[in-house]
This record gives C-alpha cells, sequence and structure tokens, in this order.
C-alpha cells in the first residue's frame, strides 16, 4: 500500500476556489476584499509558511486514545497558537474554542467506536485546532499536522456577512478525516484521486454529524457545511450528497456546481482538478447505498461507513472511482453478505461508475454461502428464500425469486431505475 503521500500533503481547505472567485466576480466592495485576504492566507498556508512548531503526530509515550488540545490563534498567523482547552478540561464559555472541542471529540468517536480506530494516524496521534486563524479568515483547513478554522464574516457589516464561524460539527468532521485520509490511502490532493480525497472527507464528515444527532440515512440532511452560511446567502450548505449541484445558488457565491453522475465529470484545471466538483459523484453513490443500506441498517454510519472505512483502509494512493467502488463492492460482500454486495453495486451503477448492475456472482467467500443453484422456478412457485449472510437478510417485501440471477438482473434493473427517479 503506498504511503508516499503521508507526511507531506496538500493543505485541504473546506471553501473550493470557485466560491472564491464567484464572489471576487460578484461581492459587493467589502466581501471582494475579504475574499482576497482570505485567499492571501490560504497561500501562505499551502506554501507551509505558516509557523507550525513541532506540531508533532507522534503521541507521548503511554498516550492512548483522545486526546484534544484547542488553541487561540488569537487572529495571528502563527500556528497553533496560545491553549485553551485540552482533554477532559471543562468548557471555556468560548464558542469557537468550545465547538472545535467538542467536535474533534465527534469525529475522534465515530472513528473510534464505531471502526475501531484510535484517531487520526490510528495511534492516538494528538487532535490539535486552531480557532480564530487570522482575522475574519473565511476558511477552514488541515495541514497535515492539525485543524484550523477562520472566525468567518463576524467582522463585517451584518448585510455584508457571507460565512459564519467555521467550527461547524460536519467541517470538524471533513478536516479530521483529511487526516485519516492521509495516513492511510494518502490520496494526492490533484484530479481524481484529489476527489476521492475529498469524497471520503465528505463522508465522513457527514457521518460525524448524523451520529451526533443520532440520525438515521432517512432523516439526515447528507449536507456538508450547513448552517456555514449567513440567511442571506441562498444556499442550505456547501455541498449535498444527497443531491449534488442542489446546495447553494446565489448571486453572490454561485451555483453549486457537483455533477451526481460520471457522464457530467468536470475536466479542468481548476480547483486542484475539479477535487470539490467531481467528489459530487462517488459522495452520491456513497447516499444511495447508506439508503439502500438502511432496511437493515437505519444509520449510515454503521455499515454503510464501515465498507467506506474498511475500503478506506486497503486503498492505494492512486485509485480510480472504478477502483474504489470494486472495492466497496468486494468489502460489502465480505463482511454484509450477498445483499449488501447488490446494494453498493446499485449504487455505484447509478451514478455510472459501474457498468453492470448485476455481474454474475463471483466464488463466495468463506462466510458468504454459495446461493442456491436449483433451476429457476416459475414466479407461481417462489423458491425458500435465498441463503444471505447473517447479517443481511432479504429486503421485506422482496421477490422470494430474487436470488435466481434471471431475477436478480431484472430487480436491479428496476431498482436502479426507482433509485435514479427518486433522486431527481
Ligand atoms: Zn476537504
Amino acid at each position: 500500500m503506498s504511503r508516499e503521500n503521508r507526511k507531506t500533503p496538500d493543505a485541504c481547505f473546506i471553501v473550493p476556489p470557485f466560491i472564491e472567485d464567484s464572489i471576487e466576480e460578484n461581492g459587493n466592495a467589502e466581501q471582494r476584499e475579504k475574499v482576497r485576504e482570505s485567499r492571501l492566507q490560504s497561500a501562505a498556508v499551502r506554501q507551509d509558511r505558516v509557523y507550525t512548531p513541532n506540531a508533532s503526530s507522534t503521541p507521548p509515550p503511554g498516550a492512548v486514545g483522545k486526546d484534544r488540545h484547542v488553541h487561540d490563534a488569537e487572529r495571528g498567523y502563527l500556528l497553533p497558537g496560545r491553549i485553551k482547552r485540552t482533554e477532559g478540561t471543562v468548557a471555556t464559555g468560548d464558542e469557537h474554542v468550545d465547538e472545535a472541542y467538542r467536535w474533534s471529540g465527534a469525529a475522534y468517536d465515530l472513528f473510534n467506536e464505531e471502526f475501531g480506530r484510535n484517531s487520526l494516524d490510528g495511534n492516538g496521534m494528538d487532535l490539535i485546532s486552531s480557532v480564530r486563524f487570522r482575522p475574519g479568515y473565511d476558511n477552514a483547513f488541515w495541514n497535515g499536522r492539525q485543524m484550523a478554522y477562520g472566525e468567518g464574516d463576524e467582522d463585517l457589516p451584518e448585510a455584508s456577512r457571507i460565512f459564519n464561524r467555521f467550527t461547524i460539527l460536519d467541517i470538524c468532521g471533513h478536516e479530521l478525516t483529511h487526516g485519516v485520509v492521509q495516513f492511510t490511502a494518502g490520496f494526492p490532493y490533484k484530479n481524481m484521486q484529489g476527489a476521492l480525497n475529498e469524497h471520503f472527507a465528505d463522508v465522513f464528515g457527514a457521518l460525524t454529524a448524523q451520529r451526533v444527532h443520532n440520525q438515521t440515512a432517512h432523516q439526515a440532511s447528507w449536507l456538508i457545511g450547513e448552517g456555514l452560511f449567513t440567511n442571506r446567502v441562498q444556499g442550505r450548505g456547501i455541498r449535498s450528497l444527497k443531491a449534488p449541484g442542489t446546495a447553494f445558488d446565489d448571486p453572490v457565491i454561485g451555483r453549486d456546481p457537483q455533477p451526481s453522475h460520471m457522464d457530467d465529470y468536470v475536466v479542468t484545471d481548476a480547483d486542484y482538478g475539479g477535487v470539490h466538483i467531481n467528489s459530487g459523484i462517488p459522495n452520491h453513490a456513497f447516499y444511495l447505498a447508506a439508503v439502500a443500506l438502511q432496511d437493515t441498517h437505519p444509520f449510515a454510519f454503521t455499515a454503510a461507513g464501515d465498507i467506506w472505512y474498511r475500503t478506506l483502509l486497503r486503498s492505494t494512493s492512486q485509485e480510480t472511482f472504478e477502483s474504489i467502488a470494486e472495492l466497496t463492492v468486494d468489502v460489502a460482500a465480505a463482511i454484509y453478505g450477498a445483499g449488501a454486495k447488490e446494494k453498493v453495486h446499485r449504487a455505484w451503477a447509478a451514478v455510472g461508475v459501474l457498468t453492470s448492475p448485476s455481474p454474475p456472482s463471483p466464488p463466495a467467500p468463506p462466510e458468504e454461502p454459495e446461493e442456491p443453484e436449483e433451476p429457476a422456478p416459475t414466479p407461481e412457485e417462489p423458491s425458500p428464500e435465498p441463503d444471505p449472510a447473517p447479517e443481511e437478510p432479504e429486503e421485506p417485501g422482496e421477490d422470494p425469486d430474487y436470488g435466481q440471477p434471471w431475477c436478480k438482473k431484472l430487480w436491479a434493473r428496476l431498482t436502479l431505475s426507482h433509485d435514479l427517479e427518486e433522486e431527481v
């Protein structure tokens, strides 16, 4: 497994450049000046000119488990800044500090309690956050060592405010996941691999929020950055996994450019090759898989999240959408059985990444018994239930012939078109 990008990742920012471009073009004078200043600060972060005194990833001897350190950059550019809250201490009353503390803990808990991972590096790495990076900075980022959050437009007159502060639950989960990706697959932050990096960050950012709110796949908003925009902006969030391309449509910040199907994949040099754009395609596949799995696993942070997390562990840095899709199908089959495998496969087919919604069943792994091979019965003579893996009973109301190859193909096609209709 490749790890070449582990030590020197690009900084990953939550606000994509196309939103900044739009504000520079369409905003008022205050907004334009603000975005130009934020971009200068982001450029300094990218070039690693932001001072970071050994924010080491190595935990002290004996350190295990959650260990949060929240700093206040006090609107300066030195990271991490002055320490404000450490693990186990009481709330400070400073919303920026306390949110960064609480939500980085929520992301840690997701990975630890659902998937058994001990922090970003799997080895108890400290979770370092800095709030109030630069005056009125309109972004948040992971710089390979820590998270940092801007305070948004609190310094602007109300009529000019676009962004609230950036210490938002799913944004914290998103930024922390860039750390997990760095220490696992190590996707470079460019082109399709960069879109996968963004995809996994969005998936586990959304799941961090769903777990805190105890929301099922059906109940969740599936938005990233919900609450980031002030109510002057026509936008519900910065991205939508449920309906990519619909998160915002506003005269100042522009229109959500995310596709949800491979037919609309955007080839561009901007945005590191469209990392925040084309991530909409795998994002939507994850949403479809989570919704399809919810009859047996209502919470997306259980089975669907587990499949995606195990996929991340098995990924190399050069995966494509298609190879990632195949990995998720393999993982789903191995852990959750044939029913889950079909659902995950159909999700990727619905976004045009896998071409066949129902390929012939491969040889069964040990934990997934071969399906019965009796001749296909007529619809009037239903066969007994197929024999799924223990954790994946057949969908209620499904045709009892579903396990037969002829019926599987028909069912997959019908369900695929149903999924597509639902997502219009
Ligand atoms: Zn990101």
